[in-house]
């Protein structure tokens, strides 16, 4: 059995009003990632760390989410990405800081996970680390879209407190800011053909976020965690994600509540909320348990499990055959 599913971020309040033009890119995005790694994981052809790496990255250079190229601009208008990634078997870990030219920051974490040490290292020493190590470095132009511009200029002129907190009540998760920006963080959870738990999550964090403003992202056990019994991957107001240890968390409620999956992450998310925290969870358990629970407006979300791709925004889903991609998918 192998099953791999992704999030695209969560976030907005209300009843989900449907598609917006740009969410068919993102869906599809998910698809191709899907259809591309599910059948080499199920084959063995990959492992659960490599798969979460290679999906983190496709969505990466996918613009319209909220990591590597596409993230949210901070408040001096610069691009800082976070991203950590963890393998269940020993635990091994690897996270990148505040990165500014890394088209990949996942894979920087993936070296530092494969190196052993240090776990984590932040800007220009995790670039530094990249680039020596063959990774490819790119201009903050390149990393920056119009898309994001415009959404922080949104952002300048209607939100005056710049680096909201999960304290205030108009903390700007990037759905926030309108519809049709509204896209997000990425992760990947995955289970292999041998029993091997891996999880990954990346992102730019919180649009016009102060300079040097660490998320739960690339905090092992905030947002991201894996242990030999599941995998997690969280996105949200990451403050509150942080105070809560909520990926972490996920897999002690798994322990303390005999296994029930789906109740865990119900309730690190209901732990989360009291602190501001709004967001969702993906996660897979040992026993090949899926649970991808938001409680914000929207989650893009996405499963490959036994040959079958579901994908997802609000509360509906679509399915697709992964050998009809783009067909049959319920979409417009
Ligand atoms: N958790 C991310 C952060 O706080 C944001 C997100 O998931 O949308 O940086």
């Amino acid at each position: 059995m192998a099953i791999l599913a992704l999030h695209g971020g969560a976030g907005g309040d209300g009843p989900w009003r449907g598609m917006t033009a740009l969410d068919p890119q993102r869906l599809a995005c998910m698809e191709r990632i899907l259809h591309d790694l599910g059948p080499r994981l199920e084959a063995g052809e990959i492992n659960a760390l490599e798969a979460v790496t290679l999906a983190v990255e496709s969505m990466e250079d996918e613009p319209l989410y909220n990591a590597g190229r596409g993230s949210v601009l901070a408040a001096d208008e610069r691009v800082y990405m976070d991203a950590s990634i963890m393998q269940g078997s020993d635990q091994a870990a690897g996270s990148v800081v505040n990165v500014e030219s890394t088209r990949h920051p996942i894979r920087a974490a993936h070296l530092l996970l494969k190196e052993g040490w240090p776990v984590m290292l932040n800007a220009a020493a995790a670039d530094a680390f990249a680039e020596k190590n063959g990774l490819e470095q790119v201009d903050l132009d390149w990393l920056k879209t119009d898309l994001r511009q415009a959404q922080w200029a949104k952002w300048h002129n209607e939100k005056s407190r710049p680096g909201s907190t999960d304290e205030d009540d108009e903390a700007v998760l990037d759905h926030d800011l309108g519809e049709a920006e509204g896209m997000g963080t990425v992760g990947a959870v995955a289970l292999d053909s041998s029993g091997n738990l891996a999880a990954a999550t990346s992102t730019g964090g919180m649009t016009g976020k102060p300079i040097g403003r660490i998320g739960d992202t690339p905090i092992i056990g905030a947002g991201t965690w894996c242990d030999p019994s599941v995998a997690v991957s969280c996105t949200g107001v990451g403050e509150a994600f942080i105070r809560t240890c909520a990926a972490h968390e996920v897999a002690v409620q798994l322990r303390n509540d005999s296994g029930n999956l789906a109740k865990a992450c119900d309730t690190v998310l209901e732990m989360v909320k009291p602190m501001g925290g709004r967001g969702g969870i993906i996660a897979i358990s040992r026993s090949g348990e899926v649970a991808l629970p938001f409680q914000t407006m929207l989650m893009y979300r996405g499963l490959w499990r036994a040959g079958r791709i579901t994908t997802g925004i609000g509360n509906e889903e679509y399915s697709s055959k992964p050998t009809t991609l783009g067909q049959n998918t319920g979409l417009p």
